[in-house]
């Protein structure tokens, strides 16, 4: 069905900056509307984000020139193409923004067009969008991947540049064991985070969130939050390293400075070398199932040596490999990890956030999708991750509308595939 209109515009996201929100309409009436994210630890290589850059509107985080490239430009280009042809429709935008790093339009501009023409295809075609995006997915790569529900990594607890606490280590996630199923183990992390709660309040330290609802205490160690978890999992009558894991997301080049890993909360600057082992004494110690960014996001032969030496351990490529084939490609090269996290903002369309997840599938590289920071009500990744069959999915905490969503359209996904 042919592209007839687009309108965009600028909302807030959870942090109150501006974001550009899109709706595309078909000829036959459909309609597809999509809101994009946005990084606060953002790898140097990411897609560019358009920013206004006004100081005197919203502190210079503004989107209107995104949205007046949407309004102009990006609807110029897709008029009158067929809205089901997610490659002619990207293809499209990349060609009109002519630059390797998506710097014309703005990255934000194309993701937005990019998710919303899909959401009106699916529309159009009167079937759910996970099952129209694995129908895309199969058709586009020849491939018969099945739908599943992903594992849920709630990060429970916040620090790095995700709150303005002391503790550097940016998310401490749970994961409910891989054999439990979605709604169950949903439920149990919801629970372990109420009794965090509880828990924090009785020792009189503060349960206010961080960005991604995640609690955020003053806490000075990095044990002293993860004892904290594992007193909460405890309450709750379940079994820590048995029905419930532990994973990190070190977000480590926040705090690599001048070639040392400055952990301000604990007290210690530690050298490439001795931050490996650091983490792998970590991760013995709490038997940690996932670990994100351990280190810098240049340091590819310190990353080939802690996956050489962490055997079984899921190492995840955030800000390193930022959902591109070159990067993820050097990567599997190097044996630099052996997991990427997919953020579709983190290179801008559609297209080539699937064709990132195919390479990663050949490849046996585990998949996370992923939401950022700062969000919106946008729930397409929930979708994104039963279509394409990641197995796995990062989306905060059980608490702020923002997190919630994508976990109550999981709910809803689940229901509708396993009634
Ligand atoms: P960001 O954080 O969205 O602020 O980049 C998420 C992450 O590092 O995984
Ligand atoms: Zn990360």
């Amino acid at each position: 069905m042919k592209i007839k209109s687009l309108r965009s515009l600028e909302v807030l996201d959870s942090r109150g900056k501006p974001t550009i929100m899109t709706s595309v309409y078909l000829e036959d009436g459909s309609k597809g509307t999509a809101m994009v994210p946005s990084g606060a630890s953002t790898g140097s290589l990411e897609a560019y984000e358009l920013n206004d850059n006004e100081p005197d509107r919203y502190l210079g985080s503004g989107k209107l020139k995104a949205v007046e490239n949407s309004n102009k430009k990006i609807f110029e280009g897709l008029a009158g193409l067929d809205a089901s042809d997610q490659k002619l429709i990207d293809e499209t935008m990349i060609e009109i923004d002519a630059t390797e790093n998506k710097n014309n339009l703005g990255a934000n501009s194309i993701l937005a067009a990019s998710i919303a023409t899909a959401r009106a295809s699916a529309s159009s075609a009167n079937i759910p969008l996970y099952e129209y995006l694995n129908i895309t997915f199969n058709k586009m790569f020849s491939t018969k991947v099945q739908m599943s529900m992903p594992r849920p990594m709630l990060n429970i607890f916040n620090g790095g540049s995700h709150a303005n606490n002391t503790i550097d280590i940016q998310e401490f996630m749970i994961l409910p064991s891989k054999n439990i199923p979605f709604k169950k183990g949903l439920r149990m992390s919801t629970e372990v985070y109420m009794n965090l709660k509880i828990l924090l309040s009785q020792k009189g330290l503060s349960t206010t969130v961080g960005d991604e609802g995640g609690f955020a205490p003053n806490l000075k160690t990095n044990d002293e939050v993860i004892n904290f978890i594992i007193e909460a999992v405890d309450k709750s009558g379940y079994k820590f390293c048995e029905d419930i894991f532990l994973g990190l997301d070190c977000a480590s080049t926040e705090f690599f400075h001048e070639g040392n890993y400055s952990l301000e909360g604990e007290g210690k600057s530690l050298k490439p070398d001795e931050m490996i082992d650091y983490l792998k004494n970590l991760v013995t110690k709490y038997q940690i199932v996932s670990l994100e960014d351990p280190l810098e996001e240049n340091d590819w032969a310190g990353w080939a040596k802690l996956t050489k030496e962490c055997g079984g351990l899921q190492i995840v490529g955030d800000d390193i490999f930022v959902t591109q084939r070159k990067l993820l490609q050097k990567g599997i090269d190097e044996r630099a990890g052996n997991a990427i996290l997919i953020k579709l903002n983190q290179i801008g369309t559609l297209t080539e956030t699937l064709s990132c997840i195919e390479l990663a599938k050949q490849h046996n590289f585990g998949t996370i999708i992923s939401h950022r920071s700062g969000e919106t009500e946008d729930t397409f990744i929930s979708d994104l991750a039963v279509a394409t069959d990641t197995k796995q999915i990062k989306t905060g905490a059980p608490a702020r509308s923002d997190r919630t969503a994508k976990y109550n359209r999981l709910l809803v996904i689940n229901d509708e595939l396993y009634p």
